[in-house]
């Protein structure tokens, strides 16, 4: 074979002009990013090694090894790793499939749609593109990289970053990937031992592989996470997050532990600041990175996270698995429950130290994955039920917020702190957003005693009021339940009340005809103040967030029978009952009942079922007001 030149994918001369243009005043990332890739290298060929001994030759070397030519003009990058095929080559160099610089590109993307443009730029800096770095400083690049195994080819790949770069067979002597890189003029400064040995040591003391320059060691070669918490600087951790995510930005907080007596282990686990855009995709890997007794083992193992911590990062180093782990052996290991009991425990205990001690730091955290968490309660998982009902936030009846801003939230202890001390539950209603739960009819009654509702407007928040139950003795209670015991009525008011059924009972009865074939069951309502009719709850019945979800989903939930609530204080109410009483025979009667049911399944965030017909009703009954109004 010979000498073969191929076009990149358009997308690779996008990312190679973006990172040519965005990254120039941070071009010595290229370092921390071909060294992280030979890092990877490393890792993949000393875990294939464990199986297979013969990838390792006579040279069981790993490491990596830089040399400086002054007169070449050249920085060289060497690894003693799992090499490359040469389809490798081609995808891995060529396209744009990896991860590094796709995150580049979505970020990129993102940022061009936003206004704030100036602090993309700047995120941008921070963040990592991978291979294609190498052109910040360089205006061309060799690579030259032999796989592990005594019959694997070499090959060598060279581009100067235009449209295209060549690929034919090469002379290697031993496995491992070499990366040249021919640094343009004016970048003299990537030659000076001592400029390379600081940058090793700010951006890649992550790399538990000895790096060399010139034959000389110049880091410490041990994986940083099996020192001393102390020996390692906030900055040190944050390279090491970056280089384990890939994310731009250093994360929110971390937690770095030991674990010994029986399961002897060290976790590493951070909160990414920002949910990736596909938080809510099932199959987008996610999980922590394993590593058993130093050697890694493992991409996003999700065996150790449950499914509703699966925003944390991070890696776990065991010293009780096997080192041929595989994944199937993963699925029942005891050894792997402890280390997700000490995984769940140990994030808990971060979440609930954020929450004490950095609330504005909390919410970011609990804007970003406050619904994944819920799943937690929704999953019915009681062994976390307690921590997790700490960690809880709601906008609430009394957390207005200012216009324009996020509304603040309240956890379930402050609510229950200002609770006043006749209050039998704790309340919440579900709906659409804030706005839509505002004005609910619902929330009269409660709000007459000065109780407090907790507002939950995200999907999830259905199944995870009902997983929790109950909060310090306190039951959490709909406020759509049609059975909502607010207070005892006294003697006096029962009576009262007893004769105003008397008198509204034609009415009743009416309603009950006309709605026979939409709900279970007419009531005077004790909660309703200004609104004239709602719709709650009956006993057993599915709320309409989780019927809602169910339809769009495709499943047809039982038909819905509600409990309609009339209101006797109301004079629309009075009014329509003097009718059922002395003039049952008015035509209009019974229109006037489905226009008050009608309005009532919109206040719930239901539709109307015939909107049309709706809308004509609503419009002859204010023609005729109108006329009247109008005396014609
Ligand atoms: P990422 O590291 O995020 O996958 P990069 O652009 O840094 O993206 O690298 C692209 C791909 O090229 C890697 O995924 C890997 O397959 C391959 N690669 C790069 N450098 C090396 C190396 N030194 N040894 C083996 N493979 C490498
Ligand atoms: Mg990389």
């Amino acid at each position: 074979m010979s000498q073969q030149t191929h076009a990149f994918r358009a997308e690779v001369s996008e990312v190679l002009k973006l990172v040519i243009h965005s990254l120039y005043s941070h071009k010595e990332i290229f370092l921390r990013e071909l060294i992280s890739n030979a890092s990877d290298a490393l890792d993949k060929l000393r875990f294939k090694a464990i199986t297979d001994k013969e990838l390792l030759g006579d040279d069981p070397t790993l490491e990596i090894r830089i040399h400086l030519d002054k007169e070449a003009k050249t920085l060289r990058i060497e690894d003693t790793g799992i090499g490359m095929t040469e389809a490798e080559l081609v995808e891995g160099l060529g396209t744009i499939a990896h991860s590094g610089s796709r995150r580049f590109l979505e970020q990129m993307a993102a940022s061009a749609t936003s206004n704030d443009g100036k602090k993309d730029l700047n995120l941008i800096g921070q963040f990592g593109v991978g291979f294609y770095s190498a052109y910040l400083v360089a205006d061309r690049v060799e690579v030259v990289t032999r796989g592990a195994g005594a019959e694997a080819p070499a090959f060598r790949w060279a581009s100067e970053a235009k449209d295209s770069f060549t690929l034919e067979p090469a002379e290697k002597a031993k496995r491992g990937t070499e990366i040249t890189l021919h640094l343009k003029g004016g970048e003299e400064e990537y030659l000076d031992p001592w400029a390379i040995k600081e940058l090793v040591t700010r951006y890649s003391d992550y790399v538990a592989y000895p790096i060399k320059l010139d034959g000389e060691q110049i880091n410490q070669a041990k994986a940083p996470w099996q020192r001393p918490k102390g020996e390692i600087t906030d900055e040190q951790y944050e390279e090491l997050y970056k280089h384990l995510t890939h994310d731009f930005e250093p994360p929110l907080a971390r937690t770095h532990f030991r674990v010994e007596g029986g399961q002897d282990l060290v976790g590493l686990l951070y909160i990414p600041k920002h949910p990736p855009f596909d938080l809510h995709d099932p199959r987008r890997p996610r999980g922590v990175r394993l590593f058993v007794k130093r050697v890694f083992v493992m991409d996003d193992c999700e065996e150790i996270v449950p499914q509703w911590l699966r925003f944390v990062r991070g890696l776990v180093d065991s010293d009780d698995l096997p080192l041929n782990v595989s994944r199937e052996l993963l699925q029942d290991s005891r050894v792997l429950e402890a280390i997700r009991k000490q995984v769940t425990k140990k994030t808990l205990d971060l979440l609930a130290e954020i929450a004490k001690d950095r609330p504005e730091d909390y919410l970011t955290f609990w804007k970003a994955f406050g619904g994944v968490l819920k799943e937690g309660l929704a999953l019915g998982d009681p062994e976390h039920k307690t921590r997790l009902a700490e960690l809880l936030r709601f906008e609430s009846s009394k957390s207005a917020g200012e216009a324009g801003k996020d509304a603040p939230v309240v956890s379930l202890a402050e609510y229950f702190a200002r609770m006043p001390l006749k209050q039998p539950a704790i309340y919440y209603l579900q709906g659409e957003s804030r706005r839509a739960l505002e004005g609910s009819p619902y929330l009269e009654a409660l709000h007459a005693h000065g109780y407090e509702v907790l507002f939950m407007t995200d999907a999830v928040d259905a199944w995870a009021a009902e997983g929790l139950g109950e909060y310090q003795g306190k039951k959490l209670v709909s406020a759509m339940r049609a059975d909502l015991k607010i207070e005892e009525p006294d003697a006096a008011k029962k009576e009262e009340s007893s004769k105003i059924e008397a008198s509204l009972k034609p009415l009743c009865e009416r309603v009950q005809k006309v709605l026979a074939a939409k709900v279970k069951e007419v009531k005077l309502s004790e909660r309703l103040v200004d609104s004239p009719a709602c719709l709650s709850l009956g006993v057993g019945a599915t709320p309409p967030m989780i019927e809602k979800i169910l339809r769009e989903r495709g499943k047809a939930p039982p038909a819905p029978k509600r409990v309609f609530e009339i209101n006797p204080k109301h004079a629309l109410i009075q009014c329509l009952g003097k009718m059922a009483r002395s003039t049952p025979e008015q035509p209009r009667l019974d229109e006037w009942i489905e226009l008050l049911y009608e309005q009532a399944l919109l206040t719930e965030g239901a539709a109307v079922e015939d909107p049309n017909r709706f809308a004509r009703q609503v419009a002859s009954l204010l023609t005729e007001v109108a006329r009247m109004a109008a005396g014609t």
